[in-house]
């Protein structure tokens, strides 16, 4: 079970009260009151005692990412009449000079030792020896850290492994966009509790969740993007938009993963249950040597785009061939026993040959290193020409898997315009512009054309379906990237 405390600021005690009762009825096991983040000090404390949840005192020092700039003396004051109040449990910085005298000044209630770093997160032993320190003084230890990196989210989750098996009660979580999976699965980092705020907005740490969204993740599936860079993806849109139309508890993350930390994600992905990734630019070849088993379509492309977690069994699938074959499909073009082309031999274009030569293509590849369309002729029964030939030859499918034509990179053509035919189809898989020039040429000569944005769409409807066991509706994903646009 999950055990969630809401982290209540508020300005008034009258709000407080109100805040965690609502709290309350939304499933919260424990609440925090952040005194710190009051207008001043509550006189009165006894609205609080009728509350039947656990509670948390907390004058959280501005050290520490809180408001509270008094002096130890008020602080000892303050929490020894919450401790009167019926406080359970009261937070204490372990660097404050109260870590001294604590045990002396401030009986009656049970002592959070908590250790914020609100720029990084340190090693795995940094991280055991602060946490062994609050457990061993008598504490119940709690660590909070910035998130920053792939290694940093490995190093939190080892250490929450590896005190787990401590059998002593400890609070670990990450802060930060990165940090949000540690606190929707903190049963599998062994912490006995995670925060929530009440409502969005009213966060009291960055990457808090609401108390609602926590407690709807109880059994929720939680799944991502790796790659470098992903601040363009739509993938956590589409995904975001698909699991709220189709009612399911998911949340969709970004993990920016360098070339270094491809093997700790994968882990991560074990120990936390994440239970699916979307894998791109520049991993999707790397990432094979790291899972469990890679099907069949993804070792015949050499990538993987789609990890799926089958209880801890992490298995490789390429959806971008499916969804090839969908948008090509729904475009009613048949490319069985058609002469084709590809233009490029990167990892989109040997998703494009195993999908055309699958459906009975006949298969010519150019590229700018000709080696490389060398490669995957062998690979594909295809043949590889040079760029100046293939602009010559009579072509009824073309498909263009390279970038020249997508933002960020020369408005151009991949290929000489008179390679264009009535009649003909023609794919472009960049789907950002929608339109590229190489479409916009190919429509004006003539050709039917099938926009990236089909292959995008269908190979995310993949994706989710074999993460999800449900399919989401074609226009769900195209409105969230309009929306996006
Ligand atoms: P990749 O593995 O890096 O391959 C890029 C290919 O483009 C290589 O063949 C490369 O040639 C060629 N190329 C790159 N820059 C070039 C230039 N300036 N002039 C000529 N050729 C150039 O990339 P990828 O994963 O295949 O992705 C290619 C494109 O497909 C990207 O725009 C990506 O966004 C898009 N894509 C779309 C979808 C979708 O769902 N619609 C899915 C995957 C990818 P060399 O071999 O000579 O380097």
């Amino acid at each position: 079970m999950m055990h969630v405390c809401v982290s209540v600021a508020e300005a008034t005690l009258g709000e407080v009260v109100k805040a965690i009762q609502s709290a309350q009825q939304m499933g919260a096991d424990l609440a925090e009151v952040r005194f710190d983040r009051m207008e001043r000090l509550p006189e009165d404390l006894s609205p609080l005692k009728n509350i039947d949840i656990p509670k948390i005192a907390t004058l959280r020092s501005k050290t520490h990412g809180g408001e509270w700039d008094g002096g130890v003396e008020a602080k000892v004051r303050f929490l020894r009449r919450a401790i009167r109040a019926g406080f359970e449990l009261i937070d204490i910085e372990d660097d404050s000079p109260l870590m001294q005298t604590r045990n002396r000044e401030l009986r009656g209630a049970d002592h959070i030792i908590s250790h914020h770093d609100l720029i990084t997160t340190p090693s795995t032993s940094k991280i055991i020896e602060l946490m062994l320190h609050g457990s061993a003084v008598g504490g119940l230890p709690k660590g909070a850290f910035t998130v920053n990196t792939v290694t940093d989210l490995h190093n939190l989750v080892t250490a929450g492994k590896l005190l787990a098996m401590t059998n002593r009660r400890f609070i670990l979580l990450g802060m930060g966009e990165l940090g949000e999976v540690t606190r929707l699965r903190h049963q599998r980092m062994g912490s006995y509790l995670t925060y929530a705020s009440l409502n969005p907005g009213k966060e009291t740490a960055p990457g808090q969740l609401d108390v609602a969204t926590m407690k709807s993740m109880e059994k929720g599936i939680i799944v991502g993007i790796a790659g470098n860079p992903l601040d363009h993806s739509y993938s956590p849109a589409m995904h975001q938009s698909a699991f709220a139309h189709l009612g399911i508890a998911g949340r969709y993350l970004r993990f920016p993963t360098a070339e270094n930390e491809v093997e700790m994600l994968m882990e991560n992905m074990r120990d936390l249950e994440i239970n699916g990734m979307n894998v791109t630019i520049p991993h999707k070849e790397s990432i094979m040597e790291y899972l469990d088993k890679v099907d069949d379509a993804a070792q015949k492309v050499g990538a993987v785009n789609v990890v799926v977690n089958r209880e801890g069994r992490l298995i490789g699938r390429n959806t971008d061939v499916s969804g090839l074959a969908q948008a090509f499909q729904a475009a009613g073009a048949d490319v069985e026993g058609k002469r084709s082309l590809i233009i490029g031999a990167g990892g989109a274009a040997r998703a494009c040959a195993a999908f055309l030569q699958g459906a009975g293509a006949a298969l010519t590849i150019t590229n700018r290193t000709h080696a490389r369309a060398e490669k995957m002729a062998r690979d594909f029964s295809g043949h590889a020409v040079k760029l100046e030939e293939a602009k010559s030859g009579e072509f009824e499918v073309i498909v263009n898997c390279t970038p020249i034509g997508m933002e960020g990179f020369p408005s151009e053509l991949p290929i000489a315009p008179e390679v264009f035919r009535p009649g003909q189809v023609v794919m472009d898989v960049i789907y950002n512009p929608e339109i590229t020039p190489f479409l916009a040429e190919a429509r004006a000569r003539g050709a039917k054309t099938i926009l990236g944005k089909e292959m995008l769409i269908y190979q995310a409807m993949d994706a989710f379906e074999a993460w999800t066991g449900q399919r989401p509706p074609y226009e769900v994903m195209d409105k969230a990237i309009r929306a996006e646009q």
